[in-house]
């Protein structure tokens, strides 16, 4: 997948755009001197800009030749204000093209189809396009259990077409709504996994090494999955099949250090991010901070590129101090060891509700939502505590001990996981800290889709 865009075609893509910005984007006309003619811009010609520099100057990033199609939000989380993307169609079926090496428009023949795919979602940051006409691909919104059983019938029946019965091989969905729609199938005595299919695909939120295993015993394919970032899409970075780490393809990454602006090729990085034409018409970001750390894993042959891992948010991320540019402890870390905790409160997922909304539904032997915990890194050099913050079930302050046996089971886990954590904290001169809030009682920010 998009082995297509070559590096070659990715350069000479970047090039283009940031040449355009500087001629037709408000916010980038008169910031970077033009070059002389015949000579490229280079991306540090410009400057980093994030969330808020854009959120400000929502118009001065927009150029409308053409109708904005749909509008998206983001950083997709429950609580807090997101930004807005406008998106046009064209920029979906450059995406696609890119992809699959189809024009939207060009439908695969349907008497030489192996198979289809389904794809399961929720609306969580807005409406966007998600296939051509014809494209053997089926969408199905999770918002009544009559979607659930369509999609059980999809894959258990697959389609029949012009008398040729065609099978579901594929299923690809948001992971909250996977999750969720996973404990209803059990609950429900399904397992997709006696059926064939050949892969599953999952995006929107980190997927903990319990529920890849928990999605591979019940769907039946090893789960392969995407990063990305709502208010850049499309954007997405997915995984490779050579290095299994990810790669961008329809926008351009910098990785640069920690605690400086400079650009590095190993260990843990900030995430920057670049709209290409034609992948963005309407909207270009140029050195967007995501405001996400990556670990970088080297080279890829395959991809041409660098390929890395999801490490965790900037602001929920202990970072070690100085040149070391090395994640300590991020809330990805702790989401891997919560998921063993049936006490720690889950944020319940909409399509959980809307699979639940008949009470007489038995509930799966597992829980369907996200750990409800946050970390909060360092204040400053004086205050070396690292926060770690677990909603209870119960209410701490009256359940002592049983708040005790939690914390200390959490940092024994904690500590398993991580046999190298306990020195590097001593290192950076920090310490852990575990507080128990009940139920709703902390300020979180979880991506819907998760
Ligand atoms: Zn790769």
């Amino acid at each position: 997948m998009g082995h297509a865009l070559h590096k070659d075609v990715r350069e000479r893509l970047l090039a283009e755009t940031l040449q355009y910005v500087v001629e037709r984007v408000p916010f980038y006309r008169g910031l970077v001197p033009s070059r002389v003619e015949g000579a490229d811009l280079a991306l540090t010609d410009f400057p980093l800009i994030d969330q808020k520099i854009v959120a400000q100057n929502l118009r001065e990033f927009l150029v409308l030749d053409e109708f904005p199609d749909y509008v998206l939000t983001s950083g997709g989380t429950t609580s807090g204000g997101g930004s807005i993307s406008f998106r046009s169609h064209q920029e979906y079926e450059a995406v696609h093209y890119c992809y699959t090496g189809h024009a939207s428009g060009e439908t695969p023949d349907s008497t030489k189809l192996e198979g289809f795919a389904v794809d399961i979602f929720l609306n969580a940051n807005g409406q966007y396009w998600r296939k051509p006409a014809g494209w053997p691909h089926i969408s199905i919104a999770l918002e009544q259990t009559t979607h659930a059983e369509v999609i059980k019938l999809l894959i258990q029946d697959g389609l029949t077409i012009r008398e040729r019965l065609i099978p579901a091989l594929h299923v690809q969905g948001q992971h909250g709504a996977m999750r969720a729609l996973t404990g209803y199938y059990v609950s429900r005595g399904f397992f997709p996994r006696d059926f064939g299919l050949r892969s599953l695909l999952l995006y929107g939120g980190h997927v903990t090494q319990v529920w890849l295993d928990r999605f591979r015993e019940i769907w039946g394919p090893t789960a392969t999955t995407v990063y990305g970032l709502s208010e850049f899409s499309p954007g997405n970075a997915f995984q490779c099949s050579h290095c299994n780490c990810y790669h961008f393809w329809t926008c351009w990454p910098e990785f640069l250090a920690l605690n400086s602006d400079r650009a590095v090729v190993e260990g843990d990085a900030r995430l920057i991010l670049t709209s290409l034409l034609p992948f963005s018409t309407l909207q270009h970001r140029i050195r967007y901070a995501t405001g996400d750390i990556v670990h970088l894993a080297g080279h890829c042959s395959a991809a041409g590129q660098l390929g890395f891992r999801f490490r965790g948010r900037v602001l929920s991320s202990a970072i070690a101090p100085g040149a070391d540019d090395e994640v300590i402890l991020s809330e990805i870390d702790l989401l891997e060891v919560a998921e063993d905790f049936s006490d720690i409160v889950r944020q319940t997922h909409a399509a959980e509700v809307n699979l639940w909304s008949d009470t007489s539904v038995p509930r799966p032997p597992f829980q369907m939502g996200y750990p409800r915990i946050s970390l909060a890194p360092p204040i400053d050099q004086r205050n070396r505590e690292v926060v770690v913050v677990l909603e209870t079930t119960f209410d701490p302050s009256e359940a002592t001990a049983r708040a005790t046996v939690l914390s200390e089971r959490f940092l024994t886990n904690l500590h398993d996981r991580y046999p190298d954590l306990s020195r590097k904290l001593v290192d950076c001169g920090m310490n852990l800290k575990i507080k128990l809030n009940p139920s709703g009682g902390s300020d979180l920010r979880i991506k819907a889709t998760a």
